[in-house]
Formats: structure tokens, sequence, C-alpha cells
């Protein structure tokens, strides 16, 4: 027991190397976050909607938060609730059980609001597009500010995305 203790606190930490796409996505996030500070005086919030993805597209979403991108040292903060987003960051087809939820949570969002749809199926509906579950893209449903295309989109596109919300020379 003492040696597993000695170990644990003299030797190296027992995690994998970064992935190499770690360090564009510190530069990526450390730009929003600046862009972020400039033009809304604070963290950018974002509210996650799954309205009807496979999940992919939430594996990436989620990769943002995990032990190696680490992004919320940046400031990028996922909120539990509309009311406390800037954005709300769509996935998936809009199925039918989910439209009304994706319109009562954009009701619910303070305005100025912005909406982004993550992934191919976002965009149109993509490989789900003919299901007679899904009345299509996120954009017949709600206003789309910004389209991240991929199936599903990495987190570095993600953040590219992000930025063109922000910075919409980019
Ligand atoms: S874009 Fe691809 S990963 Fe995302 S919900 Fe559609 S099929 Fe899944």
């Amino acid at each position: 027991m003492r040696k597993t203790l000695l170990q644990s606190l003299i030797g190296p930490s027992l995690t994998e190397p970064a992935p190499p796409e770690i360090g564009d996505a510190v530069e990526l996030a450390r730009e929003l976050d600046s862009v972020a500070q400039r033009k809304l005086g604070r963290s950018l919030s974002i509210r996650e909607v799954d309205a009807g993805s496979c999940n992919g597209c939430e594996l990436e979403i989620h990769a943002l938060n995990n032990a190696f991108y680490d992004l919320e040292r940046f400031g990028l903060r996922f909120v539990a609730s509309p009311r406390h987003a800037d954005v709300l960051l769509v996935t998936g087809p809009v199925t039918r059980n989910m439209r009304d939820a994706l319109l009562r949570t954009y009701h619910a969002t303070p305005d100025p609001k912005w909406v982004v749809a993550v992934g191919r199926c976002a965009r149109d509906g993509g490989l789900f597009a003919a299901s007679r579950a899904c009345v299509g893209g996120v954009d017949a449903v709600v206003p789309v500010d910004v389209y991240i295309d991929g199936c599903p989109p990495p987190p570095t596109d993600l953040l590219r995305g992000l930025l063109r919300l922000l910075r919409p020379t980019l």
C-alpha cells in the first residue's frame, strides 16, 4: 500500500500522450475566448440540443471537455438551461418527436441568440432525410446562423465554426 502511494506521488502521470491536434484546438480555444471576451465581455455559454442525432456528433462535442482537450479552462461553458445560453449547438436531423422541444428551447433562449447546426444531418437531414420520422435539417424549425459540416465534425472544426460565428470574416 505504502509503495503504491509513493509511486503515485513521485511517478509520472498515468495518461496516454495527447494527440497532435490538441495543439490546434488549444490555439483555437484561446482565440475563441479572446473574441468572446471582446464581443460579450465574458465567456461564451453554449446549450447543446440533440434534435435526433445518432450521437456521433455528441461524442465530438463531449470531447471538447474531456481530459485531453479540457477547453473549459478557456471559458467555453456548456450550460444546463437555454435560459443561460448565448448559443444553441444543435445536432442531428430534427425528428418529429424533437421538433416542439427544439422550438421551445429556441424561444426559451434570451435574445440576442445564435443557432449553430452541427453535422451533415443538421444541415439537411443527411442520412435520415428520407425518413418519415424526420422533419429535415435544423433550419426547417429554427433559423440557423452557422453550419458546421462533417459526419461528425471533429473538435477543431467545432471550434472553427464557433469562431466563424463570433468573427464572421473568417
Ligand atoms: S452528421 Fe453523422 S455523426 Fe452527426 S448525427 Fe448525422 S450521421 Fe450522426
